[in-house]
């Protein structure tokens, strides 16, 4: 299926913007890699954009653009962040129409199950970027202006993009690899799961078990971790 992966916002257009934080650039980061990872299972990611640009010169030019790259498209993602006056915190996946209430939940439930986040529910929202009953949700994936939320983006984002995919692929019926799974790589320690992996790798790191280079990349593949964590937990690194 050719799906369209619509990072939020960019160029004249920051989004929402909390100190040196834009949304655009974290709808940017997301799509790229969401586009990689539908790339991987075998269908076609269609960008509305890969770089720091916009696509119209008015917010309704720009809107009516995306609308016309995902009309050739089976599905749509598009990928936001929320922000809120008041503090606030949790993820949503937003929906236009009826048709979408089971898919905007399939995206919304696969993304909780990988990271200890609030859960605000699926919304129906008037979305102008999807075109008219088609298949297509938005994902607001946490809070720009509450660090917290930031901090769990930043610490599950490979978890989060396969997530999204995964719940995308699950809405539309698609079949989801699990190969992709076992080809995740953890570059930096920041890459590695805090829920399940950090840990292990810190301690080993700490106990000189595994060096660190100077450009902080410790590449670690996921069935390299499953086994340095299950060593771990069988206490041999104690
Ligand atoms: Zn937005």
């Amino acid at each position: 299926m050719k799906i369209c992966i619509d990072p939020g916002h960019g160029g004249w257009d920051p989004g929402a913007v909390s100190g040196v934080r834009r949304e655009k650039d974290y709808t940017l980061r997301l799509g790229l890699r969401v586009a990689q990872i539908v790339t991987d299972q075998g269908h076609e990611a269609v960008l509305t954009r890969s770089a720091d640009v916009s696509l119209g010169s008015t917010e309704a030019l720009d809107l009516a653009a995306r609308c016309k790259i995902a009309s050739g498209c089976g599905a749509m993602l598009s990928i936001h962040l929320n922000s809120a006056v008041a503090v606030a915190t949790g993820l949503e996946v937003l929906f236009e129409t009826e048709n979408n209430r089971s898919l905007a939940q399939a995206v919304l439930s696969e993304i909780l199950k990988v990271a200890p986040a609030i859960d605000r529910k699926v919304k129906v929202q008037k979305l102008g970027a999807l075109p008219n009953g088609g298949r297509a949700v938005l994902a607001e994936m946490g809070f720009i202006n509450n660090p917290a939320d930031v901090k769990m983006l930043e610490a599950h984002f490979e978890q989060y993009c396969q997530a999204l995919v995964r719940g995308l692929f699950k809405g539309l019926g698609l079949e989801w690899k699990e190969e992709e799974d076992d080809m995740v790589r953890y570059e930096k320690i920041e890459d590695v799961p805090a829920d399940w992996g950090r840990d292990t790798i810190q301690k080993l790191i700490d106990k000189d078990l595994l060096a660190v280079p100077d450009d902080g990349k410790i590449d670690i593949s996921r069935d390299m971790l499953r086994v340095l964590v299950i060593n771990d937990r069988m206490g041999l690194y104690n």
